[in-house]
């Protein structure tokens, strides 16, 4: 099977598995999206989502963020770790966003790269969960499961990214990446692989080797 076809074939499993898979971070507009996501950076999203209520209750657009003491924000932030620097690329994105956009959130990788404290991964998660560009984001359980799965020989995020985003079609990319985080969570985990929970055994070359 040839590599496109495998990571479609593997796109539609995880569909069948997880039909409803969305982001698990918990956000009322993109604003708070993309300070969700830079809190979450070597944080989970269970606890960010606990964290980002009362953040979000005292800041919830760039306006107030961008005026907010970073003491108050650190104290706030605090149980997310790295809570000095998250604290103040918070409050200098939201400065950003308010002088060069008006307070939206950009839809493009070139402007939202601009902005403090965001990489490649939160600019994929904002391109393709709010504005439905797609968009690879490559953390840790997709790094793996990709390399897993032969999509990728590579190890550095960026480079994933650019060697698998032409493998999954464009509107597909966002749910799939939600989806290989349920599955690293449950199926395909750091620590072992489960391949006999696997809907991908057919085709996956780990498991299969003479079908890469
Ligand atoms: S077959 Fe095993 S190694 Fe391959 S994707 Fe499934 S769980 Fe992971």
């Amino acid at each position: 099977m040839r590599k496109k076809e495998r990571a479609l074939a593997f796109a539609n499993a995880l569909e069948k598995l997880y039909p409803d898979a969305i982001c698990s971070l918990e956000y009322k507009d993109p604003f708070q999206l993309l300070c969700a996501v830079q809190l979450s950076a070597q944080c989970t999203d269970a606890r960010v989502n606990l964290t980002t209520p009362a953040l979000f209750a005292a800041y919830p657009d760039a306006k107030a963020m961008a005026s907010a003491p970073l003491e108050e924000v650190e104290r706030l932030i605090k149980p997310c770790g790295f809570y000095h620097n998250k604290a103040k690329n918070l409050i200098k994105c939201a400065e950003q966003l308010l002088e060069d956009y008006n307070g939206a959130v950009p839809d493009s990788m070139e402007e939202l790269l601009k902005l403090a404290g965001v990489g490649r991964k939160t600019a994929n998660l904002i391109l393709g969960d709010v504005y439905k560009k797609g968009g690879m984001v490559i953390d840790t359980h997709a790094k793996r499961i990709l390399y897993r799965m032969g999509l990728t020989t590579k190890t550095d995020p960026t480079q994933v990214e650019m060697e698998t985003t032409p493998l999954i079609p464009t509107n597909m990319q966002s749910d799939f990446c939600h989806r290989l985080v349920l599955f690293g969570r449950d199926i395909c985990t750091a620590r072992k692989a489960y391949c006999e929970k696997c809907p991908a055994t057919d085709f996956c070359p780990k498991k299969n080797p003479k079908k890469a």
